[in-house]
């Protein structure tokens, strides 16, 4: 059975079902408080809720803002929204798609074939969110300070509330400010290890295009461009670009403000799929460092998504990451903590050495340096490598065609 959410101020005392009022000084009292309702914490934030856990989710914006993160989902990170509960949500605010076709130098290299969704990620935040049993409501504040001990945490708020829990989980995204003032610090693995472009196209004559969702390769070493990804959303056909580049470079510029021609010059095997088309928005980029926290196992307080450890956004890692954190604590370890007293480090360190978790964070690292390799390493062995790597993929997609289902049937066998 839930229990609902107390909220007390000095003689005030009172249960609360429906979101706290932002202008009220209280004491919060929870189970769990989750500081960042970004996906990460609006995810931890429904199952720990659905599961009867007294929960406060406390994000500084009451709506996620038009920021560029993950736009689009599909293969694995799918088979884990469902077994979250999530997925019947993501179907009704998310575009979906079951083909993309994969193309070098204007040459179809593959098609894939699997459920995938396209979506603003502001909208996919307020899926999550909306999962939540609405007596658990979203406290818009910002977090301000946090104390933890092996027994309660207390967090303190920008109107001057307060909230205690028995743990905190720290879903703060890439906004170190928290977890730094806790002593936590981030390691740079890689610093500006990639540029990300997203922005929406539509053809000029305004009729649809002639794929569902398209991936075009780069075409040089030099240009250090991983892929274009092509996929719908409800506005139209979203662009993800992933480079590998200097991100002071001009080539940068020229993709903000000129993009279709810039997009053309560098990837002219994709005119003839794209026709005349033009960006109906604002060109937005990200540069991301690769990072990791250290001295963050600490009582009474988790870190999860990217506030642990960032991703590789061409590798496309970071969601599988979150959801595996938030699989693992949220269903496994969190319930079972909450049983007995005490919130101290035998409990936190089980987290943190969980054989799934340990193993999707190695992955995404992995995934971004094998996709940076593959993008820009110019040496022999790096070469051979790319030729061999879409030379399989092409001569597969081939046989697959002549013999339809055989390479269904080959990996079944593989698997077996
Ligand atoms: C450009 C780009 C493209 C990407 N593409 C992909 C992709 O294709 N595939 C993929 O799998 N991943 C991708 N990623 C990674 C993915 O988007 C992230 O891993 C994911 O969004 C992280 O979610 P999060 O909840 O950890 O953090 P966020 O979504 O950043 O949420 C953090 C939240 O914390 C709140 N907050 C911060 N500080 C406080 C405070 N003190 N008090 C209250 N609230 C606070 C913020 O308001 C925010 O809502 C991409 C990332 C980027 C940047």
């Amino acid at each position: 059975m839930q229990t609902p959410l107390t909220v007390g101020a000095g003689a005030m005392t009172r249960t609360v079902t429906e979101p706290v009022d932002g202008g009220e000084t209280a004491t919060i009292d929870s189970d769990v408080a989750i500081v960042g309702g970004g996906l990460a914490g609006s995810l931890a934030a429904a199952v720990l809720a659905r599961a009867g856990h007294r929960v406060a989710l406390i994000d500084k914006r009451a709506v996620y803002p038009d920021e560029f993160r993950v736009e689009k989902i599909g293969g694995h990170q799918l088979a884990m929204l469902r077994k979250l509960g999530f997925l019947d949500a993501l179907d009704k605010v998310a575009c979906r798609y079951d083909q993309v076709l994969n193309i070098r130098e204007g040459k179809v290299v593959d098609v894939s074939v699997g459920q995938a969704y396209g979506f603003p990620y502001a909208d996919l935040v307020a899926m999550a969110r909306s999962q939540m049993p609405h007596s658990s409501g979203l406290i818009v504040d910002e977090v301000t300070a946090i104390s933890c001990s092996d027994d309660v945490q207390h967090l303190e708020l920008a109107s001057g509330r307060q909230v205690t829990a028995r743990l905190v989980v720290l879903a703060t995204g890439m906004a170190g400010a928290l977890a730094y003032k806790l002593g936590i610090r981030r390691r740079v693995l890689a610093e500006r290890h990639s540029v990300s472009f997203g922005f929406t196209i539509v053809r000029q004559d305004g009729r649809p295009f002639d794929f569902e969702a398209l991936t075009c390769y780069g075409e040089r070493t030099a240009d250090g461009i991983d892929y274009l990804s092509l996929f719908p959303v409800r506005a139209g056909m979203r662009a993800n670009l992933f480079m590998f580049r200097d991100p002071t470079d001009p080539v940068m510029r020229e993709l903000r403000r000129e993009p279709e021609a810039t997009i053309l010059r560098l990837l002219p095997g994709l005119r003839s799929y794209l026709g005349d088309f033009r960006v109906t928005d604002r060109v937005q980029n990200w540069v991301m460092d690769l990072t990791v926290v250290e001295g963050h196992l600490r009582p009474g307080i988790v870190l999860i998504g990217d506030a642990f450890q960032t991703n590789c956004p061409a590798a496309g890692t970071g969601v599988a990451r979150l959801l595996v954190d938030v699989d693992r604590l949220c269903t496994e370890y969190v319930p079972q903590w909450l049983m007995t007293a005490g919130m101290g480090l035998e409990k936190i360190s089980q987290f943190y050495a969980d054989r799934d978790k340990i193993a999707a964070d190695q992955q995404s690292l992995k995934m971004a340096r094998f996709r940076q390799a593959l993008t820009s390493r110019n040496d022999i062995g790096w070469d051979v490598r790319r030729r061999v790597h879409f030379l399989r993929r092409s001569l597969t997609h081939r046989v697959d065609q002549m013999h339809p289902g055989w390479l269904g049937r080959v990996r079944g066998a593989l698997r077996a």
